[in-house]
């Protein structure tokens, strides 16, 4: 696959997020986790959307950040569940946790609704009225109920259920899973800004010259070095025009990047290497390019470089 912003879903979403109507992309969890902004900004499905946040933040362009765990359905895989309490005695699951009184005089323990008589307590073991907290009788705390059975219990058995097929299973046999929220990697914005404002239009131009053009291209030169070009092109198969575009936007270009341009250009033997400077070079990397003799466009106007540019691309 070519670099992810050629990808159209791709570029709509770092356009987004550039743009700022979606700061922060955050999932969504019900019985799945979605990213539905993604699939509406994107124009995606929803396991695309989740693909395009991994290849995205694989590249760099995203940043990933912690935001929880979800658990999943051993066997459906889903993220709905909820925790499933068990009678330890009769298994079932009509419990409910309640509070105790303990009638310290004759020494029975049982839930506080057996103890109410209209406004009065009364230990429904001995008869006798409660008078007292902590003299004559105590809450010790809670416990859990079964009606089925009739038994109290310290603790439940605890298990988890999906609600989606309600299996049922111990929390460790849940699959665990992190999530998170992804950002701009802001390191990116300038390169992404180029495919928005030049990069497209210039492999647009190249392929109605009948060129095959990839965007953020990695070129391997006669050194061994991969060097990343903004556009390659390549036309015929026999003796093939090849070329490389390079876009510079930067106020006052430096002989830096002229002379990165140049070491590139030989080290990976393009027919027309070409540097978009916008608005231009300084004084001395004009001075450089005309010594060079490499081909250079500059301008403010969008329109005229890539005018110009293809009148250049087109001509054999
Ligand atoms: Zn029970
Ligand atoms: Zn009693
Ligand atoms: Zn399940």
């Amino acid at each position: 696959m070519s670099s992810p912003v050629t990808d159209p879903h791709a570029l709509r979403l770092l356009r987004s997020m550039m743009g700022g109507d979606l700061p922060v992309i955050s999932p969504r969890i019900g019985y799945n986790v979605t990213y539905p902004r993604v699939e509406e900004v994107a124009g995606v499905t929803a396991d695309r959307a989740q693909d395009l946040l991994k290849d995205l933040t694989e590249q760099g362009y995203l940043n990933r950040n912690f935001s929880t765990m979800v658990y999943r359905c051993p066997f459906d895989n889903t993220t709905s569940l909820r925790p499933r309490l068990i009678c330890p005695v009769c298994q079932s699951e009509e419990i409910e946790r309640v509070p105790l009184i303990e009638h310290m005089t004759c020494g029975h323990v049982d839930q506080e609704k057996n103890f109410v008589k209209g406004e009065l307590l009364q230990c429904p073991n001995c008869g006798k009225t409660l008078n007292q907290i902590g003299v004559d009788y105590r809450r010790p705390g809670h416990a859990y109920y079964c009606p089925t059975c009739g038994e109290y219990s310290p603790s439940p058995i605890e298990k988890w259920s999906c609600n989606a097929e309600n299996h049922v299973f111990e929390m460790e046999e849940a699959v665990a899973e992190k999530l998170y929220t992804y950002t701009l990697n802001e390191a990116k914005r300038d390169e992404v800004s180029k495919v928005f404002g030049f990069i497209e239009p210039v492999r647009e131009a190249y392929m109605r010259c009948g060129y095959e053009a990839e965007t953020f291209q990695m070129v391997t030169g006669k050194s061994g070095v991969a060097h990343l070009v903004d556009v390659y092109a390549k036309k015929g198969d026999v003796k093939p025009v090849t070329s490389i575009a390079r876009i510079l936007t930067d106020k006052g270009i430096k002989p830096e990047e002229v002379l990165k341009h140049y070491a590139i250009t030989l080290d990976v033997e393009v027919t027309k290497p070409i540097l978009i400077a916008s608005p231009q070079l300084d004084k001395a990397s004009e001075a450089y390019m005309d010594q060079l003799k490499l081909k250079v466009i500059e301008g403010s106007n969008f329109k005229t470089i890539i005018e110009e540019f293809e009148a250049f691309v087109c001509e054999q």
